[in-house]
């Protein structure tokens, strides 16, 4: 009797190369493209060889491994950023790999043979795919519960502050509402459902409302270090630390940082480095919040072409960094204010683009560029944005090789403003 075993065997690599280009082929599964070929291969070989066991006649079925590695997948998706309808789309595109690649062998076999592979085949792959998701579900909850003390730290902190400062505590309440509201309407839909009889744990729509509350959560907290990071600001409690900072070094680092979100754009990042300052005297947290900040903007802004980084020595002991852009562009008057805290446009504020969308893109609080503006302040330096709309944008920060660190220095107040 035929049994197909041997045949699987022969074709793990083909099926594994041809799964990986119908992944990146696949539009919707967005998560891969920034992954190497072994991140997205992960453990299929072992799957398809533990598959071949349990198609063999003679071999004992290597269920074990099998259950092993779907769970180890699903952590590793997790991990990796994947959502629900993702992993089941890769899942999809597997099952359709294999009987493909498998189908001229197949068409040699008899009926029985023909079935009794293809019944074992589908239940191998449904038992991964379950195991995969209930390690997948259990992950993000893990996920939501790490979020979830952070946030109940942050609001801890954000309660003190709201006691001895109220500047711009309405617009802070009023961005903290969206994703609050989001958080607690799909949390609530999700225990509701648990808590159904008969209802699948791990189904789809459960861990779309997973997935809703995660990126809820983490643009919460997102948006509540920022507003921390401003206040600090104001209240005079952010300090200075200069060192000797190599700035080739600096920059490299969130080139690095920032690389996968252009090429996951196809977005080129260039960067000119040949006339700047081997060491500068500055705090280099500060400025690589600075520089990090303003790439990703300037990546987040574009949609097609490249992000240039320019350093370069500057007379009576200056130095500058510009980040420039081929992306939608600021027009004058919104120049003006894109420093004051949560000051956004709207992406389709241009009036070339049709109708308005109600939504700015994801992470936007409207808080980046008011603490990269205290932040050059601190640094005692100066900011500057030269932009043309649909053209592109420059932004210039200039800053002295070596901060002084004044012991008078006050809290620096309405800075801005
Ligand atoms: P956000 O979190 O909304 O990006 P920022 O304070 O960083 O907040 O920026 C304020 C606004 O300035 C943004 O909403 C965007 O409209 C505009 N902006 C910032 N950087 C750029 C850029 N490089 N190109 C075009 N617009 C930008």
């Amino acid at each position: 009797m035929k049994d197909f075993s041997q045949a699987l065997l022969n074709k793990i690599d083909i099926i594994v190369e041809n799964w990986i280009e119908a992944v990146r082929q696949d539009g919707q599964i967005e998560s891969a493209k920034q992954l190497p070929y072994k991140a997205v291969r992960d453990s299929l070989p072992i799957v398809l060889q533990a598959i071949a066991t349990m198609l063999s006649e003679t071999e004992d079925s290597d269920i074990e491994t099998l259950v092993q590695k779907s769970i180890e997948h699903g952590v590793l998706r997790a991990k990796q950023g994947y959502d629900a309808e993702e992993i089941a789309r890769e899942y999809r595109l597997v099952r359709w790999v294999i009987f493909s690649t498998l189908e001229p062998d197949l068409l040699k076999g008899s009926s029985a043979e023909v079935i009794r592979a293809c019944r074992l085949i589908d239940t191998a792959l449904d038992e991964v795919i379950a195991r995969c998701f209930k390690s997948y579900t259990d992950e993000r909850l893990h996920d939501i519960e790490q979020v979830q003390s952070q946030l109940q730290l942050a609001n801890q902190e954000l309660t003190r502050l709201v006691r001895a400062n109220k500047d711009n505590l309405s617009e802070l309440a009023h961005e903290l509402k969206t994703p609050l509201t989001s958080i607690i309407g799909y949390s609530d839909l999700f225990l509701r459902q648990q808590r159904q009889p008969n209802e699948p744990s791990d189904s789809l729509p459960n861990l779309g409302h997973i997935e809703k509350v995660l990126r809820n959560g983490r643009q919460l907290l997102h948006l509540i270090n920022d507003a921390l990071e401003i206040s600090r600001y104001e209240a005079g409690k952010m300090q200075l630390h200069p060192t000797i900072t190599d700035v080739r070094a600096l920059i490299k680092n969130v080139i690095e940082i920032v690389e996968p979100l252009a090429r996951s754009k196809d977005l080129d990042v260039l960067v000119e480095c040949d006339r700047a300052p081997d060491e500068v005297m500055t705090d280099p947290l500060r400025l690589q919040q600075i520089v990090t900040n303003l790439l990703s903007n300037a990546i987040r802004y574009t949609k097609a072409g490249s992000i240039k980084l320019v350093c370069q020595l500057l007379p009576n002991n200056h130095w500058s960094i510009s980040v420039t852009d081929t992306g939608i562009g600021i027009n004058i008057e919104h120049q003006k204010q894109i420093f004051d805290p949560y000051f956004r446009v709207f992406p389709n504020d241009s009036p070339k683009q049709g109708l308005r969308e109600q939504s700015y893109p994801a992470n936007s609080t409207g808080l980046g560029l008011a603490i990269v503006s205290r932040l050059v302040k601190l640094l005692q330096g100066k900011i500057e944005v030269n932009s043309e709309m649909g053209v592109g944008s420059t932004f210039t920060v200039v800053l002295p090789l070596e901060v002084k660190i004044s012991l008078d220095l006050e809290p620096q107040l309405n800075i801005n403003k």
